[in-house]
């Protein structure tokens, strides 16, 4: 068999075996089709002598809810090598009929949870303090059933965007994916700070009553306040308990959303011990700038959707929190107007440079971006095995590193060489391939896998 990619002299990580093995990855119809010492003929050889050869990078927590027709954070996701991509995350939208017409090539494979918030806008719902009526409730599940069934990977729940979403709200919804296979529940806790472990609770317990996977979104923006370590102890208890629960983090000790929305009512300087001048605008016309309360009173009133980032974590427990052998490298990326965190182009090179400082070996460091966010939404993108997609980042383990920052948020990391999606070459160093290698996966299809 003629292969149509081989990659020839790296050394190949494997995030399941552990291993870094020095030999050729072969690709043929989009798949891994030859692994080993040969070099089997190929319609095009890529030199990665020196380079790592690893399988692409799965993130399951982004934003792609702007639907920009510049594919912005697509791009600058696909150009730190992730190929696989989770949006509608922390309850937003878009329902799956509103991007569908728009999005028939992603530059990466991308697949869409349904957002509650987003739900609630569609059945007429614009105040996020208010809960849902029995008769919105029962329209919000009609539409979510819809959506499962045209292929939404699950539910996404940001319960402190919407922070008087009743039980019974959420547990119209959560019922509809019990026993759903290979669908799970995201979900963005209601309360960051002080309050953050009654909402790790409140979630294990959807993941009880409900025998559903749960994911708790972002965990260190939400516990990295003296919390994390007794958070990420809360979802252990519960997966020993038997209940099926995961989490993500992202490498950065500041967090970035809408100033208009809950998140920054006021009683959020008591909550995190900060003040305006630890929020910096990330987007509109304040960008740039840390926050006064003049600007502050602008924006709320003028501007919310501008972005803001929010300096209040603590590293070093986002550290610890991201080398738990349980958690998985997310980025949240989220633009507005292609402006918002450095986390939409920086977080995995950032993280494995993180994982390697903590002393794991590359192997391990790379499960936390492949196979074990892979496994957490039953794909089988996480490794290069025969058969498995051909879905690889080849990269310098020497060179790599994140160069986004809040000042330039969107510059690319240095290091990686290539990004293969499906076995097309999307990314040659630093420029992404003028047709889109990826598409839309659906659950409940071929697709999906
Ligand atoms: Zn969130």
């Amino acid at each position: 068999m003629r292969l149509d990619t081989l990659i020839a002299g790296g050394s190949i990580v494997d995030p399941i075996a552990g291993t870094l093995l020095k030999a050729n990855v072969g690709f043929a119809g989009g798949r891994v089709a030859y692994l080993g010492r040969e070099a089997p003929e190929a319609a095009r050889v890529v030199d990665a002598a020196g380079l790592f050869v690893s399988p692409g990078f799965v993130d399951t927590h982004m934003h792609d809810e702007e639907l920009d027709d510049l594919y912005t954070i697509q791009r600058a996701l696909l150009l730190q090598g992730v190929t696989t991509a989770i949006a509608g995350n922390c309850g937003s939208g878009p329902l799956m009929e509103a991007y569908k017409p728009k999005r028939q090539a992603p530059m990466l494979k991308l697949a869409y949870q349904t957002g509650h918030t987003a739900l609630r806008k569609a059945v007429g719902i614009d105040d996020a303090y208010r809960p849902a009526t029995a008769a919105e409730i029962a329209r919000m599940q009609g539409l979510l059933r819809g959506e499962l069934e045209r292929g939404s990977f699950g539910l996404s729940f940001g319960l402190e965007y919407a922070p008087n979403t009743s039980p019974a709200e959420i547990d119209a919804l959560a019922s509809l994916l019990s026993g759903l296979p290979e669908r799970w529940i995201s979900v963005h806790i209601r309360y960051d700070g002080p309050r953050c472990l009654e909402g790790v609770r409140e979630v294990i317990d959807i993941a009880r009553r409900f025998k559903v996977r749960v994911q708790v979104s972002h965990i260190g923006s939400m516990t990295a306040f003296g919390y994390c370590a007794e958070a990420v102890g809360l979802v252990e208890a519960a997966k020993a308990e038997g209940l099926d629960m995961s989490f993500d983090c992202y490498p950065y000790d500041a967090f970035c959303t809408h100033i208009g929305s809950a998140v920054f009512d006021p009683g959020f300087e008591e909550r995190w011990q900060k003040g305006l001048s630890d929020l910096e605008a990330a987007s509109g016309k304040h960008k740039g700038a840390r926050l006064t309360p003049e600007s502050y009173a602008d924006l709320r009133a003028n501007d919310p959707e501008a972005l803001v980032i929010a300096h209040v974590m603590n590293g070093e427990e986002i550290r610890t929190c991201l080398a738990h052998p349980s958690c998985a490298v997310a980025s949240d990326g989220v633009l507005h107007d292609g402006q918002g965190h450095p986390r939409a182009a920086g977080t995995f090179p950032r993280a494995l440079r993180i994982l390697r400082e903590a002393g794991l070996s590359w192997p391990e460091a790379v499960r936390h971006a492949t196979s074990l966010p892979a496994s957490m939404a039953w794909l089988d993108s996480g490794a290069l095995a025969m058969g498995s997609p051909a879905d690889a980042v080849v990269f310098d383990p020497e060179a790599l590193r994140d160069k986004a920052t809040f000042a330039d948020q969107l510059a690319p990391p240095e290091g990686i060489a290539y990004v293969f999606v499906d076995g097309a070459m999307a990314v040659d160093h630093g420029t992404c391939a003028a047709e889109p290698a990826g598409r839309l996966l659906f659950k409940g299809t071929a697709d999906a896998r």
